[in-house]
């Protein structure tokens, strides 16, 4: 299994206008509603800490559906 380095996070804009002008992947916005510090996503709002939960439990979704076989 290929293992990635997190990237170097750029400068956080606090307005998502800004931040998307400045071509910034993320914004500090307001805190989600799992309770996160609202850094967010400029494309979706999506929060960053959500969307790697949710993308870690799809991994062991599918690691147990591939192990189930
Ligand atoms: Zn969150």
């Amino acid at each position: 299994m290929l293992i990635r380095a997190a990237k170097p996070r750029p400068v956080i804009i606090a307005a998502r206008k800004a931040a998307r002008a400045a071509g910034a992947m993320t914004y500090a916005g307001n805190p989600c509603h799992a309770g996160h510090d609202g850094t967010r996503y400029t494309a979706t709002r999506q929060c960053v800490a959500c969307a790697k939960a949710a993308r870690l439990a799809q991994t062991e979704r599918e690691k147990a559906e591939r192990g189930a076989k």
